[in-house]
């Protein structure tokens, strides 16, 4: 009788820890917001920029990060400080990265800080679908399923400067190429110009497929006169 009572407490207990464990990994987050941005925004803005080691990026939207969130609009940051980033980790995608993932910051860098950053601050928070390589990966396969430049080029929107477009249109172009609808961030330019600086899509807990919003991030109001700038016109501090 007593050894009987002692093993559904036991089993009762076990329980409530497995409930409590399932909770907490269910909790990790909710989405994530993959954020791209545009980097000829970045440079023209106040702040400037200066273009990596490797060269100018190219005129494309480039990655900024795959953050997770949570549905009340917070989010995680810094999980797990024993997992450091490792560059070893990324050898075999550095090119790529170089490529879809520049750092624009100053001084002039290879880009290992940026994703140090990136992984340390955002991808430890969602250590249970991915290790460090299958971070960036993931982030990699979204930009390509996205395609902005595409999604924009087919509404007529094409890199220009002096060209304006409203919200309203880069909205629908991109919402009609992925199915559901983006946060467009928008910077100024040195002449005053609102001008797409961040997009940020939202992409459910497997990291692999764009779903709706389920909150829109805070961001600077765009305006209805926006600008997507080509990159000739921005110089990268170096070259001032
Ligand atoms: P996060 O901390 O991930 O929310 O990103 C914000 C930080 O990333 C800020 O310090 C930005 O200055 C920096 N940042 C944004 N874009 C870039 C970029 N292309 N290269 C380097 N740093 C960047
Ligand atoms: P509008 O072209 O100003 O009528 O805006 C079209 C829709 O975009 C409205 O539903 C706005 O609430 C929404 N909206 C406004 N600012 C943003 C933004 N920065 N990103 C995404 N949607 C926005």
């Amino acid at each position: 009788m007593n050894t009987n009572t002692n093993g559904r407490s036991l089993l009762i207990i076990v329980l409530f820890i497995q409930c409590v464990a399932i909770l907490s990994v269910a909790k990790e987050f909710d989405f994530f917001y993959f954020v791209q941005q545009w980097p000829a925004s970045y440079c023209d803005s106040r702040r400037g920029c200066c273009y990596p080691k490797t060269g100018k990026p190219a005129e494309d939207f480039s990655i900024h990060g795959l953050w997770p969130n949570y549905v009340d609009g917070t989010y995680p940051s810094n999980c797990d400080s024993s997992n450091p980033f490792d560059d070893s980790k990324v050898s075999n995608l550095e090119s790529v990265l170089e490529k879809e993932w520049p750092t624009l910051a100053c001084p002039s860098g290879d880009g290992l800080k940026f994703w140090r950053h990136e992984w340390e601050k955002h991808g430890t928070c969602a250590e249970s679908i991915f290790d460090e390589s299958g971070y960036f990966e993931a982030a990699l396969s979204l930009k390509k399923k996205a395609n902005l430049l595409h999604a924009l080029a087919n509404a007529g929107i094409k890199p220009a400067d002096g060209k304006f477009h409203t919200m309203g249109q880069i909205k629908d172009a991109i919402t009609k190429a992925v199915g559901y609808a983006p946060f467009i961030e928008c910077n100024v330019d040195s002449k005053g110009n609102h001008q797409v600086y961040q997009v940020y899509q939202c992409v459910d807990a497997s990291g692999s497929k764009f779903i709706e919003c389920p909150v829109m991030p805070h961001g600077r109001p765009c305006g209805n006169k926006i600008e997507l700038p080509s990159f000739s016109s921005a110089s990268s501090r170096d070259e001032l």
